[in-house]
C-alpha cells in the first residue's frame, strides 16, 4: 500500500481533497500497474465503493496527469490507457490486432544521454513505441494469402 498512500500524499500537497471516492480510484490505480483503460478502473473501483460515478475516474486521471503521475497513451481506436509516467516505459504495438507487448530492457540510454547534452534538457522520463506486425497476425497474413492463392 505504499504506492497509494504515496499518490494520496501528492494529491494532497498539490491541494485536492481525499473524498472517499477518489480514493477508491486511488486504491485500484496504486494496484494495477500499467495500461489502465478508464472503464476498467471504474469497474474496479465500484466493487470498493458501489456507486462512485464515470466522472470521478476521469477527473482523478487527469488530476494525475497533470501532477505528471500517471500519462495517457493512445493504440488504435480503444481510447486512451493510463501508463505510469515516471521512468522508461517501452512498447512493441501491433498494427493490426492492437496488442501491446511491454519490454524491461532500455535502449533508450545512450539516446537519452545524447539528447541531455546537444539540447542541454533533462530528460525525467519516456515512452518509445515501436509499430509493426505481432507474430500471430503474421501467421494469420501469410494463412490467408495462402487460401487465397
Ligand atoms: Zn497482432
Ligand atoms: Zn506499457
Ligand atoms: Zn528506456
Amino acid at each position: 500500500m505504499r504506492r497509494k498512500q504515496m499518490l494520496v500524499e501528492r494529491l494532497r500537497c498539490a491541494g485536492y481533497k481525499i473524498t472517499p471516492p477518489r480514493l477508491a480510484v486511488l486504491e485500484v490505480i496504486s494496484q494495477e500497474g500499467e495500461h489502465l483503460n478508464p472503464n476498467e478502473i471504474l469497474g474496479r473501483a465500484q466493487t470498493i465503493r458501489p456507486g462512485l460515478g464515470r466522472a470521478t475516474v476521469y477527473r482523478t486521471l487527469e488530476i494525475l496527469t497533470q501532477l505528471g503521475i500517471v500519462r495517457p497513451i493512445y493504440v488504435g481506436e480503444s481510447g486512451p490507457m493510463y501508463i505510469r509516467a515516471e521512468g522508461g516505459h517501452h512498447h512493441l504495438v501491433c498494427s493490426e490486432c492492437g496488442r501491446i507487448i511491454d519490454f524491461d530492457e532500455c535502449v533508450a540510454e545512450e539516446m537519452v544521454h545524447d539528447l541531455r547534452e546537444r539540447f542541454d534538457f533533462e530528460i525525467t522520463s519516456h515512452l518509445l513505441e515501436f509499430y509493426g506486425v505481432c507474430a500471430a497476425c503474421r501467421k494469420l497474413q501469410e494463412a490467408n494469402e495462402f487460401k487465397s492463392r
